[in-house]
Parts: C-alpha cells; structure tokens; sequence
C-alpha cells in the first residue's frame, strides 16, 4: 500500500510517499523555511509552503518513481502546530484526496515521531525524547493512549539552544553550532539545574547565561559545552524517570535536537546502564518530515481508522493524549 504524506506543523513543509511492503520509505522530500534570525512570521511561513507545494510534490514522485493515481491513501499532519501552515498541509491533503478518489487520514505530529522510529528500526514500545525547537517532551504508550509523562515548563530545549548561540552571536540554527564549539572544551562551569518531578525548566538557565555572557569572563567553547552538560542531563534524568515509571527499556530520540551527537551518548550511556537501548533514526527522520506522517497514517488506516473531508479541518491544540491509539 503506498501513502502520501504531507507535513506542514511549522517551518518545514514536506512531502512523502512511503510502500508498507518492506516498509519502504520511496521518497522524502522537505523544504525549510529559514532566517537568519530563527524568528517565524506565521503568515510569511505559509506562504514559503504555499511555493513549495509544486516543487516538493514533483520531486516526491519523481524520487519515488510513482504516478499520483498509484496512490492509496493520503495521510496529512492535522496538529498540533501553527495555524497558518497547518491549513497549507490540510488543504492539499483534502485536494488531493478528492482528486484522486482516495481516503484521507489526518495525524497527530508528536505521535509521528514516535511511530516513525517503531517503524523504521526494531524499537518495540519505546518511551520518546522528543527535542525540537519549540517542543520537549517524553512520550510513552500506556493504556490506549500516547501519553506526555515530562515535559518543558517553559522553553522548547531548541529554542533554548538557539537563543543562547544568538546571545554568543554564533548565529541560527543555534544547536549544531553550540555543539561544534562544545566538542572544544571539557571545562565545565557550573550551571543551574532544574528538574521539577518528571518536567525541565530553562528559563532560569537562560537568564543566568545572559549574565555571564554579559560579564565576558567565560569562553564561548567552555559555556556550550558546559550548556550541553547541563541540558542533556536534565533531558536524560527526565527520561530516565519515565522509563523507570513505565517500567520500558527502549529510548527513541526525535525532533531536531536529537541530531546532537553528545545527546545521543549520553542517552546511550543511560540506556546500556539500565540494560535497554537507545535506538537512533537518521538525521532525515528526526527533523521534521513527512516520512513519519505517512507512516503513521499508513499504521492508523490498517487499523480502520480515517478522516471525513467534513473533520480534515486543522487541531493546532491537539494534544498527544487526545489521540485513541488504536492501531497498537
Ligand atoms: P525541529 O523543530 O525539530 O525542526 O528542530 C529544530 C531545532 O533543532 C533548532 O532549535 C536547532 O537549533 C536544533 N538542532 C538542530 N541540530 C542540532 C544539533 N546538532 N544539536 C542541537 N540542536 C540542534
Ligand atoms: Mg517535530
């Protein structure tokens, strides 16, 4: 069964066309909107996505080697995300489903990159560290439902990171630059660290390093790799904790800061620690991509599952445990 997938939740518009036989991922194309500054203008976005459609669709086919009517099914990020560019994903999604007479399956974005990683490597039952820019949670399937069992009580770790390398002037993105400067230093300065139960918080991080970027008496390398130290291992303790709770021994990374090489060891060391496994998808899956939306909705429509044109409409609030999971 071949399925087309469209992503459009926030700065990446994408398109994918996945087979479920052999689990085959044909094509997945994206187009980033960038800036120098990272900030997003919602209307601007979507009109980056609207100019993407034509280009991204094209060579989503062409990569595939596939014809639009071979297309069984078309599934779309329906939430949660920006309004804007939802409804640029949403409205293809709907176009082409009545242009090709075929069904419809609106996804959930977090539970993408949970079900993108069972998908693709031999994780099972994983518990989920999704890092991004604007998001930080740790997810896990528990009775019927995908719950968040930690997260940010304020900045998306990504957002964190880029702010902190706009305060050091290292430009945007802010992630792999922090983490090219941090490979240079071992010296650590000590920072603050909070951990609250199962959830992080960042805005009292973010505020100390102003100050002591201001005081000029630390070097960029010792403060990215110290901030690196520090982040990671709030984001490991908290994903420790759900998977001791959970009583699960798998840990998938998602979102574009899992692309960070110093997290994904550190994960590592936690997991082999515990006895379980850290399982880690190419840099493709982990960002923001359509692959992981056609896929889930490939696992959703097996199990009976579709969307009526009428309910296509776009949920920017959704949260993970609004979802019945009931492909699993
Ligand atoms: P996403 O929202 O999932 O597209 O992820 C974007 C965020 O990932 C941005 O905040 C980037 O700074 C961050 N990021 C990308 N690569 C890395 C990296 N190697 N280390 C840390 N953060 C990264
Ligand atoms: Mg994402």
């Amino acid at each position: 069964m071949l399925c087309l997938g469209i992503e459009s939740t926030a700065h990446t518009f994408g398109i994918s066309i996945v087979n479920d036989k052999g689990k085959k991922v044909l094509s997945n194309i994206i187009s980033a909107y960038k800036t120098k500054t990272g900030g997003i203008v919602p209307s601007r976005v979507a009109d980056h996505h609207v100019e993407a459609v034509k280009p991204v669709l094209r060579r989503a086919l062409d990569q595939a080697r596939i014809k639009p009517d071979e297309i069984d099914l078309v599934a779309f990020s329906q939430g949660p995300g920006i309004g804007h560019t939802l409804r640029i994903g949403a409205g293809l999604g709907r176009s082409l489903a009545i242009l090709l007479g075929k069904p419809l399956i609106g996804v959930n974005h977090c539970i993408a990159h949970l079900e993108v990683g069972r998908f693709l490597t031999k994780a099972d039952d994983p518990v989920l560290l999704y890092v991004s820019g604007a998001n930080t949670q740790v997810i896990a399937y528990e009775a019927g439902r995908y719950r968040v069992f930690g997260e940010t009580l304020d900045l998306g770790v990504g957002n964190f990171l880029d702010s902190f390398a706009r305060q050091l002037g290292l430009g945007f993105p802010g992630g792999p630059r922090v983490e090219a400067f941090a490979r240079k230093s071992t010296k650590y300065i000590k920072l603050p660290y909070s951990v609250k139960g199962m959830d992080i918080s960042l805005g009292g991080l973010d505020t100390n390093l102003k100050q002591k970027i201001k005081s000029g008496k630390y070097s960029k390398s010792d403060l990215c790799f110290s901030v690196q130290e520090t982040v990671f291992a709030m984001l490991v303790e908290v994903a420790e904790r759900a998977m001791a709770h959970t009583g699960k021994n798998e840990l998938l990374l998602g979102g574009g800061v899992a692309c960070n090489k110093r997290l994904q060891e550190m994960c590592r060391v936690m997991t082999k620690e515990r006895g379980g496994k850290t399982f880690i998808l190419p840099n493709e899956f982990l960002v923001d991509n359509a692959a992981m939306i056609a896929i889930t909705g490939l696992e959703m429509y097996k199990a009976g599952m579709s969307t009526n044109l009428k309910d296509a409409g776009i949920k920017p609030y959704e949260r993970t445990d609004d979802v019945k999971v009931e492909w699993r």
